[in-house]
């Protein structure tokens, strides 16, 4: 073993807990050397650290510990899911969301107990329902008066009589990207409050007996940093189930307040802790309920990026260096928008390291571009690494575990890459990497 030594180059919290710098200056996580790591599984390559991946599922569930009335954590799939995945959440005690028959699937296949999955999608299909319904999907979240009225069919025919919270668009504008605001008026999702039309779509839920109506449900956005969005949404939100219980003589059990809870992609970004972020929200619920004479209901938070965005880091190796002389200087690796879109689809900014060796060369800004034929296929812009960076160094990017596996594609068709889980010495791949053979499969002309 070579005694560790963390440099002021990674960041905590924008780096996974046990990244850090051997005595050489190699980058390590989980207690192993990311050139042994590219050696092995090829590059590029997603690091996910095991332990960090469960410090922060543990961090969630004791932060919602002490709610009074009992509180879900449920892991948000969509932000990267797999099987070794769902069972570390599992096994954390979080519940998990899907939105889709694939995010189904997977969950099944893990073998997560389906009592402890919520259902969410704007436009499920009835083969979708059905599976769900089936498997026995502990919650389904409305989010249309046509779901409404085909998921009561779908559970008229199993005989079930199914758990469902409608979901709310309380007219919360997060400040975040356009793209993934969802609690504003004008977008596709869920039923809008101001216009009536959640609390119609409550009215038509409680009158059907295959559906039992156990809450409402909101999700403000994504990667949001302050907490006012969630204070407005949450008082609006208690707001709707006072109504519900004047209107109905019901008072809803549950209340799903959603997921968005922005992370550190650099060290410019100030993330709140989770801690004030549960008690921030406990606050706000208690303070309105007391008001509204309404009992504190059990509380279900969403968080997907949080979980699991900071545990993973990609490894990619430089493969050219372009410097343009009083321009730019582009240096490209074997990746790119195939494996993270999200800079060129929310121009995101992130921050890289070089990896694999120490270097004293003074730092240089450079833009870290993929190898797609797209010029904006960039994967960090304005990133300062060292001025002798050369190909065949490797570079690694933080903060690359959520919406990037699972938003990854196949452009140019290039196989997109593997996650392998460190921890404690010890690597394992828990997705593959993809190969040529695989997308030729596809290929039956
Ligand atoms: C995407 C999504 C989440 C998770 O969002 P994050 O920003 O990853 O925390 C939670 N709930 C719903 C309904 C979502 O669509």
């Amino acid at each position: 073993m070579t005694t560790t030594v963390t440099t002021s180059d990674l960041v905590p919290g924008v780096w996974p807990s046990t990244a850090s710098r051997s005595a050489d200056g190699v980058l390590e996580i989980g207690g192993l050397d990311v050139r042994d790591l590219a050696q092995q599984y090829g590059t590029p390559l997603l690091v996910l650290d095991e332990d960090d991946l469960r410090a922060r599922c543990r961090a969630w569930r004791q932060a919602f510990d002490g709610w009074p009335s009992g509180a879900d954590v449920a892991y948000a799939g969509k932000a990267f899911l797999s099987k070794a995945v769902v069972k570390v959440v599992q096994e954390e005690g979080l519940g998990l969301d899907v939105c889709t028959g694939g995010e189904l699937a997977v969950a099944l296949a893990a073998g997560f107990p389906p009592a402890r999955l919520w259902f969410h999608g704007n436009n499920k299909s009835v083969a979708e329902l059905e599976r769900a319904v089936a498997a026995g999907v502990g919650t389904v979240v409305v989010d249309s008066f046509e779901e409404i009225v085909r998921l009561a069919a779908v559970a008229d025919r199993a005989g079930v009589r199914q758990r469902v919270y409608v979901r709310v668009t309380p007219g919360v504008e997060a400040h975040t990207h356009e793209y993934v605001q969802t609690g504003q008026e004008d977008q596709k999702f869920g039923f809008s409050l101001a216009s009536g039309a959640a609390a119609e779509a409550v009215r038509r839920v409680v009158t059907l007996p295959a559906l039992e109506l156990v809450g409402i449900h909101c999700h403000i956005g994504s990667h949001i940093f302050d907490t006012h969005g969630f204070s407005l949404a949450a008082h609006r939100m208690v707001e709707l189930l006072a109504a519900i219980r004047d209107e109905h003589g019901i008072e809803l059990p549950e209340l799903d307040l959603g997921g968005g809870h922005g992370i550190a992609y650099t060290a410019a970004d100030d993330p709140m802790s989770t801690a004030d972020h549960a008690a921030g929200l406990r606050t706000i619920v208690e303070r309105e309920c007391a008001a509204a004479g309404l009992a504190v209901p059990r509380v279900v938070v969403e968080p997907g990026r949080a979980v699991v965005g900071p545990t993973t880091v990609t490894v990619y190796e430089v493969g050219t260096v372009k410097d343009l002389p009083g321009l730019r200087t582009y240096v490209s690796v074997d990746g790119g928008m195939s494996d993270n879109i999200r800079t060129a689809l929310y121009d995101a900014r992130y921050t890289a390291v070089l990896a694999s060796r120490r270097s004293t060369a003074e730092p240089k800004n450079v833009t870290l571009c993929g190898k797609h034929c797209e010029s904006g296929d960039i994967v960090v812009h304005d990133v300062p690494l060292p001025a002798d960076l050369a190909p065949g160094d490797l570079v690694a990017v933080p903060a690359s575990g959520a919406y990037h596996r699972s938003m990854a594609s196949n452009y140019n068709h290039v196989p997109r890459p593997p996650v392998v889980a460190v921890s404690g010495g010890v690597s394992r791949v828990i997705v593959r990497r993809e190969t040529e053979d695989d997308l030729l499969a596809l290929d039956v002309g």
